[in-house]
């Protein structure tokens, strides 16, 4: 060992990093009480407190011990971009130089946050700008609910968010304990307090960890499906290839029982003649009746380069009717966020992409140069 490593100070601990069992562990663990735990998490989210010094209901020498070993670190709101809807979009910075990308969507009636899970995506679905930027690594839970704690601290008490949906940046259920510890956050009565029905974890059909997730948490499910049978989801959503169908429409009725809404929820992009004829609605149909669904059609957002066009409002329209007509509830997804890129598959933040994949694309001529 040498003088370099016996002098090194241990890292501070994130205390974001915990949801309320974790930080009730770590308490116990320091010879306190959990309910420490409780007093702290308010303190954090709810007084929006950072100052261990303000936590006075803490004991002195508590204070004194958080105050030398832990730290209460967000990322930083570098870059903010207001579209004409209201639709506000914010870049992230984490500590490591990395940036990914929140939004916010206010409607009439809620205000919901749209949550990234990783810096890029690990998944290569062909219709989507994230996709496209390659993957360096997960978010910490600190890094997830910072977006939310980021976000309200800027919005203020009047602008209440009241949705949460982990459909930005990233594969959600490839970031499994950390995406789950920022969820419980969300939902904690002594932080955000969320309900269950409005916390909203989208995947691409992670079957293992959709499992997994029924065991563990308690939130609403939206699924990425994009395509009405195995040959053609093979090549837009690569990740069927490994999970197909059979297996993920399986892993949805199995959460679809237990979960807080009874039903799935499917997402469907609407590509010019790629999935939008009314043979792949009626063969939707026919798939999304083994499932209580709904499903929610999103004509595709463009972005440079990509080898898409979105389908007519005419074809998005006798879909929608197709489905409606089959008794199935489906609503088109109004875009929000357009004029900004915050809309759907858009988000792109700054990655340094490790797994090189902006580098085959830009050899095929398909990277639009991030
Ligand atoms: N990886 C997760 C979370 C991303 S959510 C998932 O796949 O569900 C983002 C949603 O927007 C997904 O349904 C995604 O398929 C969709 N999307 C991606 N690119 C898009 C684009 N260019 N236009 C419209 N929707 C897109």
């Amino acid at each position: 060992m040498n003088s370099a490593t016996v002098s090194a100070k241990p890292a501070l601990i994130n205390l974001l990093d915990f949801d309320r069992k974790g930080l009730q562990a770590f308490f116990v663990e320091l010879g306190e009480k959990p309910f420490r735990a409780t007093q702290v998490l308010k303190w954090i989210y709810q007084e929006g407190i950072s100052d261990f010094d303000e936590m006075t209901n803490l004991s002195k020498s508590l204070r004194n011990h958080l105050k030398e070993h832990c730290q209460i670190k967000v990322p930083e709101i570098v870059a903010e971009q207001l579209a004409s809807d209201g639709t506000c979009k914010w870049a992230v910075q984490m500590h490591c130089g990395n940036r990914v990308e929140t939004v916010y969507i206010p409607e009439e009636r809620r205000a919901t946050l749209c949550v990234s899970s990783q810096v890029g995506c690990a998944l290569a679905c062909t219709f989507c700008s994230t996709a496209k930027q390659g993957f360096n690594r997960n978010l910490s839970t600190a890094e997830i609910i910072g977006q939310l704690y980021l976000a309200q601290q800027r919005l203020g008490p009047e602008r209440r968010i009241t949705n949460v949906v982990m459909m930005g940046m990233g594969e959600p259920l490839l970031n499994f304990d950390n995406v789950v510890a920022a969820m419980n956050l969300m939902m904690d009565d002594f932080c955000y307090g969320l309900s269950k029905r409005r916390v909203t974890i989208s995947t691409s059909g992670i079957v293992p960890a959709m499992k997994r997730l029924n065991e563990v948490c308690d939130v609403s499910v939206a699924v990425s499906l994009h395509a009405p049978n195995d040959a053609l989801r093979d090549q837009i959503v690569p990740i069927n290839v490994k999970y197909p169908l059979k297996e993920l429409m399986e892993a949805c009725r199995e959460y679809a029982k237990t979960g807080p809404r009874k039903h799935i929820t499917f997402e469907y992009v609407m590509l010019d003649s790629i999935n939008d004829s009314p043979e792949d609605a009626r063969t939707l149909v026919k798939l999304l009746k083994t499932v209580p669904s709904k499903l929610n059609l999103i004509p595709f957002n463009p972005f440079p380069q990509s080898p898409y066009r979105c389908s007519s409002n005419a074809a998005i329209l006798k879909f929608r009717d197709i489905l409606h007509n089959a008794g199935i509830v489906t609503t088109v997804r109004k875009t929000r966020g357009e004029d900004i890129d915050a809309a759907c598959g858009q988000l792109v933040g700054q990655v340094q992409d490790k797994s090189r994949r902006h580098l085959k694309l830009q050899a095929q001529g398909l990277s639009h140069g991030q």
